[in-house]
């Protein structure tokens, strides 16, 4: 249970994307569109061993958040968020293919939810390499002032596909193209 934690860090970053949606749930989702969103991650201790005596700190808050920050800085601001299903993603391939590293791809179409899943998958495979006593337990894509997706998940290979894929890696990659 996350209540059991003393502590939780609490990150947010801002940055700017543009997506569509093809499935047509969403009808007015189907011409691409942008939004400013801010992602929230909670931060916690595995070991729960409390605060280090020297320092009063759970972690130094740079060491934690230091690559996730960097991420969502350099390759998902700006970023556009398409289904590996979109026919656009043939288009960029082959007349624009020096965009298609600024391409977030997601397992069908990028709804905020999947997103809110492939992001918390990420930072998890940061945290793994960088700080291991350190784990995501809940993240927060606040995509309107008025509409936020928030996911707790802790098994995420029964919402993602497993296999080779960007959210899996710690790299700065958000596509598998
Ligand atoms: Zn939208």
């Amino acid at each position: 249970m996350s209540d059991d934690y003393d502590f939780r860090l609490r990150f947010s970053r801002r940055y700017s994307m543009g997506h569509r949606l093809i499935s047509g749930a969403a009808p007015n989702c189907r011409v691409p569109h942008g939004h400013d969103e801010i992602v929230t991650v909670d931060i916690v201790q595995i070991s729960q061993a409390g605060l280090d005596p020297e320092t009063n700190m759970l972690a130094e808050f740079d060491r934690v958040k230091r690559r996730w920050f960097q991420w969502i800085d350099r390759d998902v601001d700006h970023s556009f968020h398409i289904s590996n299903a979109d026919r656009l993603l043939g288009f960029f391939q082959e007349h624009e293919p020096e965009l298609t590293a600024k391409l977030l791809v997601t397992p069908g179409d990028p709804t905020t939810e999947i997103r809110a899943a492939c992001f918390k998958a990420k930072i998890g495979a940061f945290l793994a390499e960088d700080e291991p006593n350190f784990r995501c337990d809940r993240l927060i894509i606040q995509e309107t002032p008025a509409n936020a997706v928030e996911i707790m998940a802790t098994r995420l290979d029964g919402i993602l596909p497993k296999g080779d894929h960007w959210w899996d890696r710690a790299d700065t990659s958000i596509n598998d193209l």
